[in-house]
């Protein structure tokens, strides 16, 4: 688990947000949260709480005070599959936790590290079509909202389609009571394949697997398939040995001298891309679920994520190598592309529809934003909706016609934070102020 650094400085992941705020808030119950909201409320002074900081986004940049909640990060209840957790707890936690009771989350993303507020605020999502966002098993929520009452939320709440995916910018949630399923074991297949050959079978594979995805190697036309299956528990266990190899040494160690290479110098990117597509080898195993899900990620960089439509994905992959090969600089990451199916929380990605995830990114301290800019360009035009914790260059006025809820969410925000205590730059950006 990580501890987050309290203090006035901060810095995110990526590294590309930093703020220095003018006070630390680090309430230990709900009653002293509450107190500080209405004193900041009645005094015109703004808090905002951060997560663990993996958003790219200036969505957790506090310019006020910064509101930690590592002391409200317990367990408070188990009622079957229903748990109920303080909303500063880290999904790393949680995951252990849940094992202990002998359940699990029915999906998650690529990393453990986010808080369970933090990663529903944003639309935090993995893959499988027949999954949505993280924020989808929410059952309940508590909330502090901007005038410090403590409102409870649970289903049948006119405010529960807002309060999930809520950017922050509602309330500062204390708890949250998940929805989780009985612990499963999961076996990965990742297997390097022709990107064509990928993308004819993604039909018929999409439905038929529970959790597929897929990364596409710059300037090659090759890419991995990555499945993983739910199976009777321990019917393969992963070699620690093969684990470590694959996972840490391969896609942290080596992975960071290759991309410091890349960055040193651009013209060998092309060449390494096509070397790491052809290295690439087959592999199975099983695991408990998060344990395959999750993986540590130590190389740094930044990142957008685009959702569109499942249908328009051939489109924009198709445009990739032209876009790619047409920009002033190299492309060291693979592209990652995921797929969820619909929910019903107003700003989620995947409001309404079957979605296609694209994820582009960049080895830290290289440039990214004409090659950001010239996806988002595409994905926009195809109707996409970008991931609120990775970087975009959208605003309110584009992002309306893209939510059809946008309107009854800033209407929510409007009763829940009239003095706009948890406003920031981001939010008056994509949200109005
Ligand atoms: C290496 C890496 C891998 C990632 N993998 C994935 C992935 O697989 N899938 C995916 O969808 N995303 C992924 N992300 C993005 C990440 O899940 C989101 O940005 C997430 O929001 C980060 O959670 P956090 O706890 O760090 O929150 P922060 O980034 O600190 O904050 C995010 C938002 O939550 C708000 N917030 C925090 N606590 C509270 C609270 N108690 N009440 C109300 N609002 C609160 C903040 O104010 C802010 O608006 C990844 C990011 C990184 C760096």
């Amino acid at each position: 688990m990580t501890t987050p650094v309290i203090g006035p400085r901060w810095t995110n992941w990526g590294g590309n947000q930093q703020a220095v705020a003018t006070d630390v808030l680090t309430p230990g119950t709900v009653d002293e949260l509450a107190a500080q909201v209405k004193e900041a409320s009645g005094s015109g002074r703004r808090i905002k709480a951060v997560g663990s900081g993996h958003s790219f986004t200036a969505i957790a940049v506090a310019d006020d005070q910064r509101l930690f909640l590592h002391r409200m990060a317990g367990l408070v209840a188990v009622d079957g599959p229903l748990v109920t957790v303080q909303a500063g707890m880290q999904l790393a936690t949680l995951n252990a936790v849940l094992a202990e009771h002998g359940l699990a989350m029915t999906n998650l993303g690529d990393i453990d590290r986010q808080t369970v507020a933090g990663a529903i605020s944003t639309g935090t999502h993995g893959t499988g079509i027949e999954y949505a966002t993280l924020a989808s098993c929410v059952e309940a929520v508590k909330l502090v909202t901007g005038t410090g009452e403590i409102l409870a939320i649970g289903k049948d709440d006119p405010l529960f389609p807002a309060v999930r995916v809520g950017l922050g910018a509602l309330g500062v949630l204390v708890e949250v009571t998940l929805r989780c399923v009985e612990a499963f074991t999961l076996l990965a297949d990742e297997r390097p394949m022709a990107l064509a050959d990928v993308l004819a079978g993604l039909d018929k594979w999409i439905p038929a697997n529970d959790h597929l995805e897929f990364f596409w190697y710059p300037y090659t036309d090759r890419a991995m398939l990555k499945v993983n299956n739910r199976v009777p528990a321990h019917d393969r266990p992963l070699s620690k040995f093969r684990g470590w190899m694959d996972d840490d040494f391969l896609s942290n160690s080596v992975f960071a001298a290759v991309c410091r290479l890349g960055r040193a110098m651009p013209g060998t990117v092309p060449a390494i891309s096509a070397f790491a597509a052809r290295a690439l080898s087959a592999r199975t195993y099983t695991g408990r679920s998060d344990q395959v899900f999750c993986s540590e990620r130590r190389v740094r960089f930044t990142e957008m994520e685009y959702e569109i439509p499942r249908a328009a994905l051939p489109e924009v992959i198709a445009a990739l190598p032209g876009l790619i090969g047409g920009l002033p600089f190299k492309v060291q990451f693979p592209v990652e592309v995921r797929f969820t199916g619909p929910d019903d929380i107003w700003m989620s990605h995947g409001y309404g529809r079957e979605s296609a995830y694209i994820a582009v990114h960049q080895f830290t301290g290289v440039e990214y934003e004409p090659y950001f800019r010239a996806v988002e360009a595409m994905c926009q035009a195809l109707g996409g909706r970008p991931h609120w914790g990775k970087l975009h260059y959208r605003s309110a006025a584009d992002l309306r016609p893209a939510y059809p809820k946008f309107d009854d969410f800033v209407a929510v925000r409007d009763r829940l934070d009239p003095a706009r205590v948890f406003a920031n730059d981001y939010l008056d950006r994509v949200l109005g102020s």
